[in-house]
């Protein structure tokens, strides 16, 4: 029996030397990863690494819901996330899950640039301010911002030291708004 394991977008899961890469996962530089938030199971049978969606009967996204999403494309003046989780819910999100964050909507301080606090592929927790006719975020409470970043380098996981991220793989040193529990976020409580 394997042991069930909640798994977000850009997890490592195994190597290509293990196992092929199935359902729910993608092979980047032999390196298995999870593409979406979900349980993660070994296929023995035919050696497959698969993520399971962690339930099959969705949910539609509210105003004031506490989510998870993952950075699709950095502009100027916004970040376009996709919504890939609702805190506290066991399902999965039907519907619209094209968010966007706005400058201004990101600190109580003053952030000049988005690419200041978040990068690609980044996964950050939010709140929903609104949800028609577009999906609106907002990340300006301390429990609010990146949980998980990227080297965007190497694509290694980011570790933080004192203020500053450093990727433990390639050493180099990265910028984000990280939540309070950036590093210890378990994705296992979700
Ligand atoms: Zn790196």
């Amino acid at each position: 029996m394997t042991e069930k394991k909640i798994v977000l977008p850009g997890d490592k899961l195994s190597t290509s030397e293990e196992l092929l890469s199935g359902d729910g996962t993608f092979e980047e530089d032999g390196i298995i990863r999870s593409s979406q938030v979900g349980t993660y199971v070994v296929d023995n049978q035919n050696k497959r690494a698969k993520v399971k969606a962690v339930t099959s009967m969705p949910v539609l996204l509210k105003r004031g819901d506490i989510v998870l999403a993952e950075v699709r494309m950095m502009r100027s003046s916004m970040i376009i996330a996709d919504v890939i989780h609702v805190i506290g819910s066991k399902r999965g999100i039907s519907g619209d899950t094209n968010g966007t964050l706005r400058v201004s909507e990101i600190s109580k301080g003053y952030v000049k640039d988005p690419s200041d606090a978040f990068s690609l592929g980044d996964i950050f927790r939010a709140r929903v301010t609104q949800v028609k006719p577009s999906i609106q975020l907002e990340t300006k409470d301390n429990e609010f911002g990146v949980i998980k970043g990227f080297c965007s380098k190497c694509r290694n996981s980011l570790i933080k030291k004192d203020n500053i991220l450093e990727c433990k793989n390639c050493g180099n040193k990265e910028r984000r708004l990280t939540s309070n529990d950036f590093g210890t976020f378990d994705p296992n409580n979700l």
